[in-house]
C-alpha cells in the first residue's frame, strides 16, 4: 500500500536525476518519472477514497508524509439541458472545482508537496496565474512548510486573496507569464528553495493521473470525448499518463478518450503546432484574454501535450472571450454550474466541436470543470 518507489529520467538526455531535481542538472531538460510494473490488484486502497485511494499507484511517500485536504473523488454531473441546446447527448461534467481550494490542481499538489514533505524540504517556490499558486500555499501551509508564490500582477484580486489567507508570500510581477517563472526560478537558483512549478514538476502531473483513475472507476462506459482547458497541460498529460499505466501502453491508448485540448484565441499554441503539424509549439503572437489560467506561451511539457492529442485522436481548438464569456452565462443559467472564464473556454470549445462535427450528438463527452466561478467573478 505504500505506493511505487520511482526513479527520476531527464527527458531528453536520458540522465539519472536525484529525487530532489526537478530538471536536468545536465543539460535542463525535464525530468520524467520512470515506474515499476504493477499487477491490477495493486491498484487501490479501498480503505481511502479520493486521490490517495491510488496509493498504490502513485510515488511512494511515508504515510506521515501525506498532505492531504481531502481531494479529489469529484463527482460527474450529466447537464441534459446544456447539451440539448448543443444538439449532444451526453455531456458529464466531472466537478473539479469542489476540490479543497477550489480547482483541479489540488490533485498535483497533494502528491508535489507530500513528496516535499517526505525528502524534509522546508520551502517551496512556485508561479502561476493564480490557482496552482493557491493550491501550493494551502497544502504548504497544512504541510508546515513556507511557500513563495510568484503572479502576475494582473492575476485575479480573489486568487491572490486566497494565497495571502494562508499565509504564503506572494509576489507580484510585471510583464509576461513567462516573466512570471522566470523571477520565479532566479529565487529558486538564489535560495536553493524545491521548485513546485506545476508545468514542469514530475510530481505535479503524477497526482492528475488521478484524474483518469477515477473516470476509469466512476463510470461503465469510457467516454468517447474528454474535453480539457488548457495551458500547461498537465491535465491532458496527466491523464493519458493515467490511462496508460491503469491499463497497458496499448490498450490505454485505445481507452482514452480523445483528448480534446482547448486553448482561447488570445494565446493558442497547441493549435498552431497541431495545425502546422510541429512537436514542439512554434512563437505565436499574442493578446490578451479572460481565460489567464490557460494563457501559457510556451508549455515546457508541450511534447507530452501534443502526443496525448495525437495518440487519442483528439484536436486542439481555440476560443474567443465573447465566446467564453457567454459559455459561463448560459451554463450558470441553464445548469446551476458556476465556472471561472478559464473553465468555461472548455464549454466553449466543445460546443464548436459539436457544430463543426468533430463531436457527434450521440458521443458520450466528459467536459473538465476545472476552476470554480468565485475565484474570477469578472
Ligand atoms: C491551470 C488551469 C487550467 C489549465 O491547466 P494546465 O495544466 O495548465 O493545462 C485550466 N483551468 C483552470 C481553472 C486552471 O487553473
Ligand atoms: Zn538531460
Amino acid at each position: 500500500m505504500a505506493g511505487v518507489d520511482v526513479a527520476l529520467r531527464c527527458r531528453d538526455c536520458g540522465r539519472a536525476a536525484d529525487l530532489r531535481d526537478w530538471r536536468c542538472t545536465r543539460c535542463g531538460g525535464l525530468l520524467r518519472l520512470e515506474w515499476p510494473g504493477l499487477t491490477p490488484d495493486q491498484r487501490i486502497d479501498p480503505a481511502a477514497r479520493g486521490v490517495w485511494r491510488y496509493r498504490p499507484v502513485l510515488p511512494a511517500v511515508g504515510a506521515s508524509a501525506i498532505v492531504t485536504l481531502g481531494e479529489g473523488a469529484t463527482p460527474i454531473a450529466w447537464i441534459d439541458r446544456w447539451a440539448a441546446a448543443h444538439r449532444l447527448g451526453q455531456v458529464g461534467v466531472k466537478l473539479e472545482y469542489l476540490n479543497p481550494t477550489g480547482s483541479f490542481k489540488d490533485r498535483g499538489t497533494t502528491m508535489l508537496v507530500s513528496h516535499a514533505r517526505s525528502l524534509g524540504l522546508g520551502r517551496l517556490i512556485e508561479d502561476s496565474s493564480g490557482n496552482a499558486g493557491a493550491s501550493v500555499a494551502a497544502y504548504a501551509a497544512r504541510a508546515g512548510v513556507e511557500a513563495t508564490i510568484f503572479v502576475p500582477a494582473a492575476a485575479p484580486a480573489a486568487k491572490r486573496a486566497q494565497i495571502e489567507r494562508v499565509g504564503a508570500t506572494i509576489v507580484p510581477i510585471d510583464g509576461t507569464r513567462e516573466a512570471v517563472t522566470e523571477a520565479a526560478l532566479a529565487e529558486v537558483a538564489r535560495s536553493g528553495a524545491y521548485y513546485a512549478g506545476h508545468n514542469a514538476n514530475p510530481f505535479f502531473v503524477a497526482g492528475m493521473a488521478t484524474f483518469a483513475y477515477e473516470l476509469i472507476e466512476e463510470l461503465g462506459a469510457t467516454p468517447r470525448h474528454l474535453v480539457i482547458p488548457t495551458g500547461g497541460g498537465s491535465l491532458c498529460v496527466g491523464c493519458f499518463d493515467g490511462y496508460r499505466r491503469w491499463f497497458d501502453e496499448k490498450a490505454g491508448c485505445q481507452r482514452c478518450p480523445r483528448i480534446h485540448a482547448v486553448q482561447s484565441s488570445g494565446c493558442a499554441p497547441l493549435v498552431a503546432a497541431i495545425e502546422h503539424g510541429l512537436d514542439r509549439v512554434p512563437a505565436i503572437r499574442r493578446n490578451r484574454t479572460v481565460a489567464g489560467g490557460i494563457e501559457v506561451e510556451r508549455p515546457p511539457r508541450d511534447r507530452e501535450i501534443l502526443q496525448a492529442i495525437r495518440r487519442t485522436g483528439g484536436s486542439a481548438v481555440a476560443v474567443d472571450d465573447d465566446e467564453i464569456l457567454a459559455q459561463r452565462r448560459l451554463l450558470a443559467r441553464t445548469e446551476g454550474i458556476d465556472v471561472e472564464p478559464t473553465t468555461a473556454a472548455a464549454f466553449a470549445g466543445l460546443a464548436r466541436l459539436a457544430k463543426d462535427g468533430v463531436i457527434a450528438p450521440d458521443d458520450m463527452v466528459v467536459v473538465a470543470a476545472t476552476g470554480a466561478g468565485w475565484k474570477d467573478p469578472g
